[in-house]
């Protein structure tokens, strides 16, 4: 078998403290080996948890030179960092750096780097990044995958901000690569950059955490809670409040069924980027519709994601998909919500999921990526 050549390979050349599992009757197998998703997860010949980035190299020339498959794996938020026996994982979870530059405020994202990791990081200096809404995503993975936050309007996406990489090839060469080493591997990174090499690092573009809307990044996060009858008058309200081009908002709007209850209702979720006090004002009209539960928060920015780590969570089976939306019709969210309906009555459990829309403001002042990429959704501010 080619992991055993593979394994003979690396024999001896790793670095100590790197950990190559075999066994996968071994729980330390099986706990580096869970994933957000156990639909289709296989069993991998081996995981390899690198210590150092000439661990990676290491294992990409040997992957090489004996045609051993493999797949990275950061933060085990993709359904595709999965391998059956045949090939082995190579888990940058054992692996983080964070640097960030004094002087210029750009940032080094090394290995395995988890969002709220870079988020607390980045925030104790003072800085923020465009980073997502999930705080147990691999920061490189997301990036590479184009990156969508409610701070896009801010910030522009996650691959937007990447200013470097440092990549190994397919056949084990190092490369750093930006705008004018290596452009063309610089542009398809930026959005299509889990296709295209192994990143050992990126470094990426930071902002004051002003850029929030108060000085230490805290901003205005309502939620609002309807039953479905009120779902055409919310649709309305989220319409207007999606296309405005005044404020700065962005945010979440789902139509889900949660248990114990499986009770169907409608939450809208909205950020507002700006003055903490204008907030209130902005949402009235959602005020105005009379939420049967209504709060508000100013969370700091490390923790804008914590009330999602449940969902987050590695296990169960789980799925989800995204498609960029041209624009939010009150009509077709109402179509969503009737389907749903049919879904709960012909299966209960569906209540555990949920149709949700995300929206970033539509703002003049959206931040333009100043380098073309791979990433074609610069136009989109709507996905479901
Ligand atoms: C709960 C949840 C919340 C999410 N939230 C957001 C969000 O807010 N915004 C958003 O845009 N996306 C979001 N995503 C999607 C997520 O960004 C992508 O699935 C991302 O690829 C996951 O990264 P990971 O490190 O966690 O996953 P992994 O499965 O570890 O890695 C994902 C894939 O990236 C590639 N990869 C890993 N490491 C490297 C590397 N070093 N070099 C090159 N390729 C590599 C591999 O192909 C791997 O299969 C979310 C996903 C989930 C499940």
């Amino acid at each position: 078998m080619t992991i055993c050549r593979f394994l003979t390979e690396v024999s001896g050349r790793l670095a100590a403290s790197a950990t190559l599992y075999t066994d996968p009757s071994d729980p330390k197998f099986r706990e580096a080996n869970r994933r957000w998703s156990d639909i289709g997860v296989k069993t991998p010949g081996a995981i390899l948890q690198v210590a150092v980035e000439d661990d990676a190299v290491t294992a990409v020339r040997a992957a090489h030179t004996t045609h051993t498959p493999f797949v990275p794996v950061c933060g085990g938020h993709s359904a595709w960092s999965n391998i059956g026996s045949d090939g082995f994982v190579l888990d940058f979870s054992t692996l983080k750096c964070i640097e960030i530059d004094d002087r210029t405020h750009e940032v080094r994202v090394a290995g395995g780097v988890l969002m709220k990791e870079l988020s607390t990081a980045l925030s104790n200096a003072g800085r923020c990044t465009a980073l997502g809404n999930g705080n147990p995503v691999g920061v490189i993975p997301y990036c590479l995958g184009g990156g969508i936050s409610v701070a896009t309007g801010l910030m522009g996406f996650g691959c937007d901000n990447i200013l470097s990489a440092k990549v190994i090839l397919a056949d084990g060469q190092v490369v750093h690569t930006d705008v004018t080493s290596h452009p063309d591997l610089f542009w398809g990174l930026k959005g299509a950059g889990q296709h295209l090499g192994l990143v050992l690092e990126i470094k990426l573009k930071t902002y004051p955490l002003s850029i929030y809307g108060s000085p230490d990044g805290r901003h205005w996060i309502g939620n609002f809670i309807y039953p479905l009858e009120k779902a055409a008058e919310v649709c309305k309200a989220m319409e207007s409040l999606m296309s405005d081009t005044e404020n700065l908002t962005a945010g979440h709007l789902m139509v889900m069924a949660p248990p114990p209850a499986f009770n169907p209702m409608i939450m809208v979720a909205p950020h507002y980027f700006g003055d903490i006090r204008d907030a209130p004002q902005t949402f009235q009209p959602l005020q105005d519709l009379g939420p049967v539960l209504s709060s508000e928060k100013t969370p700091l920015v490390p923790n804008l994601s914590d009330h999602l780590d449940k969902p987050c969570e590695k296990g169960d089976f789980k799925s989800f998909n995204l498609a960029g939306l041209q624009d939010f019709r009150t009509d077709n969210f109402l179509e969503v919500i009737e389907t749903f309906k049919e879904l709960l009555q012909s299966c209960p459990d569906a209540g555990a999921s949920a149709y949700i829309v995300e929206w970033h403001s539509r703002a003049a002042d959206i931040p333009k990526p100043a380098l073309d990429s791979a990433w074609s959704h610069h136009d989109v501010y709507i996905w479901a």
